[in-house]
């Protein structure tokens, strides 16, 4: 074939790979190139091809399918491309396209800058199979740099993400830093409050949704401008991700989704331990304790198996555990008839791993009355809580607050201390001014004078801020732990009727014995 009967195509292709590595030039350099090479061989400038922005690793582009189609319509019969990469990094494609396609459909392909025409015969042609497969190693390894320059900005607490977490903002100043969406995190206070109230994930879902509160998908669309007519349905797994998720106290979590591979944009749940969370690397929207609170209902809960209506509500439920084999108990209501009181329902308690594998003698019943232990729980709860309310208006607490007390003196003093240094120095700069304004000392003499005094200053500054952060410590580090502890232990006491996850709050475990003992194990201290 003549050469002036080729009529070409030239690819153009500029992908995100590119852009990161600053490689491959921009899209007008590749046509320049390609343009000279037209001219350089006498061939015939049919049309261009691009595909700006796409990554290399489908072949699914705009472009590129234009192209083809051209190809099939014979409005082209050689195609030119910068480097074989521009064509595709995907080496098995690459070779349908290269050894299958355009060999059968009369397609002549050159890659100018690695020499390869598949019209000659260049030893370059024999590299075209390996170029390719270079090709696709070499995103792959872009693509776990990029994992792994990523994987430090997470380890340091930077956040990486495309869109914040719902509840925040990624700050306009620096995108790796979050800030607090006040609307969005008032509905995090929100769903937290309700579920420590005992509010069940579905019926918070009902709540928001009725009140017409965006979904977190909803929010992020209306946070980037677009106007929605509906608010969308909130899910359970939604709200149970928002409660599970550290991101709230402060302690940004990352990967907790990973992509498949390099070729694929789809996203797997990653597994806890392979989640990256930096403590207070965020501000935060929950307080440590009610996010506490939240897990341990969500722990207990996975205890609880299948209910059956009444044993769904029991105050106790997810708590009692079998002190021999450590499994759960189980419990389940049977209608009894008495004498006294007719038909009453009674509800009973087994070891649930004796109850499953009964044959293979794995443990013994632990028969229990159901109300019987919630009875004694109960009583055992208020005498505590009684103990541990006595003893904190007790004189040991006394001597705890004072050694309190007097550490917060000594920071308090030292303060003083450091702010009258300040004072003093800021006079001595002032002598030293008027030393200059009357032509005792030089103005460089002055400069120095200066610079050491504030110098001084400063370190006194952030020695004082030191302090100021040691007495906030001292503040709410001791005494927020008690105070809500007795807090609690007071709500309790004052109630009738406590809800379950107030007796969560405060008892960690109950473990009940062959012969019918009950251990409880509390959540709080008897100082
Ligand atoms: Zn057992």
């Amino acid at each position: 074939m003549n050469e002036l009967e080729y009529r070409v195509g030239i690819y153009l292709r500029l992908s995100r790979e590119d852009e990161r590595l600053g490689e491959s030039g921009s899209i007008s350099t590749q046509r320049d190139l390609l343009l000279n090479y037209i001219r350089d061989n006498n061939l015939i400038f049919v049309d261009e091809y691009v595909d700006d922005g796409v990554s290399g690793t489908t072949f699914d582009r705009a472009g590129f399918n234009r192209m083809i189609k051209d190809c099939e319509e014979k409005k082209i019969n050689m195609i030119i491309t910068k480097d074989t990469s521009r064509l595709g990094r995907d080496h098995i494609e690459f070779g349908y396209y290269v050894e299958r396609y355009f060999p059968e459909h009369g397609i002549r392909y050159v890659a100018v800058n690695d020499g390869i025409d598949t019209e000659s015969n260049s030893s370059a042609n024999d590299m075209l199979v390996f170029k390719s497969a270079f090709n696709d190693m070499y995103v792959k390894d872009i693509s776990n740099k990029q994992r792994s320059a990523l994987y430090v900005k997470k380890r340091n607490g930077q956040f990486v993400g495309a869109y914040a977490p719902y509840g925040y903002n990624k700050s306009t100043e620096d995108k790796h830093k979050l800030i607090i969406n006040e609307e969005e995190a008032e509905v995090v206070k929100r769903i937290f409050n309700m579920f420590a109230k005992g509010y069940s994930l579905s019926s918070i879902c009902d709540i928001l949704t009725n009140e017409k509160i965006p979904t977190p998908s909803i929010s992020k669309n209306m946070n980037i401008g677009q106007t929605n007519l509906h608010y969308g349905v909130w899910a359970t797994r939604t709200v149970s991700d928002i409660l599970k998720s550290p991101n709230y106290i402060g302690n940004l979590t990352q990967c907790k989704q990973k992509k498949i591979s390099y070729k694929s944009k789809k996203r797997i749940h990653n597994r806890k331990d392979n989640w990256i969370i930096v403590e207070n690397a965020i501000p935060r929207i929950i307080d440590d304790d009610l996010f506490n609170l939240v897990q341990d209902i969500f722990n207990s809960n996975k205890n609880r198996g299948k209910g059956n209506g009444i044993t769904d509500k029991l105050l106790l439920r997810g708590l009692i555990y079998c002190k021999e084999c450590g499994h759960t108990f189980g419990f389940r209501a049977q209608e009894q008839n008495t004498k006294k009181y007719g038909k009453v329902t009674r509800i009973y308690g087994n070891c649930n791993y004796w109850a499953k594998r009964k044959k293979q003698n794995v443990c013994t019943p632990h028969s229990v009355k159901y109300n019987e232990i919630e009875d004694a729980v109960i009583y055992e709860l208020k005498n505590m809580c009684q103990k541990y309310v006595d003893l904190n208006n007790l004189e040991d607490s006394l001597k705890k607050s004072n050694k309190i007390q007097s550490k917060k003196d000594k920071c308090n003093i030292e303060i003083l201390k450091l702010e009258n240094s300040n004072k003093m120095l800021n006079k001595k700069i002032d002598a030293c001014y008027n030393d200059k304004l009357e032509g005792n000392i030089t103005l460089d003499m002055y400069k120095r004078a200066y610079n050491n005094f504030i110098n001084e200053i400063k370190e006194n500054e952030n020695k004082i801020n030191e302090y100021k952060k040691e007495l906030y410590n001292i503040e709410n580090n001791n005494q927020v732990n008690e105070k809500n502890f007795l807090k609690k232990i007071e709500e309790f006491l004052e109630l009738k009727n406590p809800s379950r996850s107030l007796v969560a709050s405060l008892i960690d475990r109950i473990e009940i014995t062959e012969d019918n003992n009950i251990d409880i194990y509390y959540k709080f201290k008897l100082v």
